[in-house]
């Protein structure tokens, strides 16, 4: 096996672990995928992140098909939502959390209202992908379609998911994502939020495109 595809394992195995500690997820939810080239590394189905060793990152095809010849436990039930994002984006690594913040906001909004210009880094207000069981070729098309234009979304009554160029990239989205809906939850709690206006938003994207021309 080529080099870039153990690295990428090895960077799974990590990522379940960091997820664990992180407080995004209990027990064996979420899952993590690197793709490298036309082979995709992805988390094992339903165990334990700190029993998860490179040797047990399982490697499907762009199908899904596993590698032959690896003996690794069965892949990730989320697999089909992993290839739909790589099939139809740049990514090369895809996050999914149980994040406790991005649960809850998940169950009542249909899009989370921007109240902070952070939002932009997930290439503006994130949705809300529609509820349809885990693991199904369902739940894969509603969050291929909530992705439109950005790179992360929530999923109705169950977690969030973010892509990324990089693992580190998918993850500090994964995260942001989290701490955006935890953001939303307090604000509640106090009152009834400001939130951002379409053209607050695109001030804060053109102020950004000329600090970056300078
Ligand atoms: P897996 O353990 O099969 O990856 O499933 C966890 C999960 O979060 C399903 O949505
Ligand atoms: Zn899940």
């Amino acid at each position: 096996m080529n080099g870039e595809l153990e690295a990428a394992r090895r960077q799974v195995a990590e990522a379940g672990r960091r997820m664990v500690a992180d407080g995004l997820v209990l027990g064996t939810a979420g899952n993590v995928s690197v793709r490298v080239g036309e082979l995709v590394a992805i988390s094992p189905s339903s165990i334990p992140y700190h029993l998860v060793n490179a040797d047990d990152v399982c490697v499907v095809d762009l199908t899904g098909e596993p590698l032959a010849d690896l003996e690794t436990p069965p892949p990730s039930s989320e697999t089909p939502m992993h290839l739909a994002i790589y099939a139809d984006t740049h990514a090369a690594a895809v996050v999914h959390h149980h994040g406790l913040s991005s649960a809850a906001v998940s169950t009542v909004v249909d899009e989370l209202p921007p109240l902070h210009y952070y939002a932009l880094q997930l290439g503006g207000p994130t949705r809300v992908a529609e509820y349809a069981t885990f693991g199904t070729d369902e739940l894969a098309r509603s969050v291929h379609d909530a992705l439109e234009d950005r790179t992360a979304a929530l999923m109705q009554n169950h977690g969030a998911v973010a892509y990324g160029d990089t693992l580190d990239r998918a993850y500090d989205r994964a995260r942001l994502l989290e701490w955006l809906c935890a953001l939303h939850i307090q604000a509640h709690q106090l009152g009834r939020p400001r939130v951002l206006t379409a053209a607050e938003l695109a001030d804060v994207t053109r102020h950004k495109a000329e600090r970056a021309a300078r």
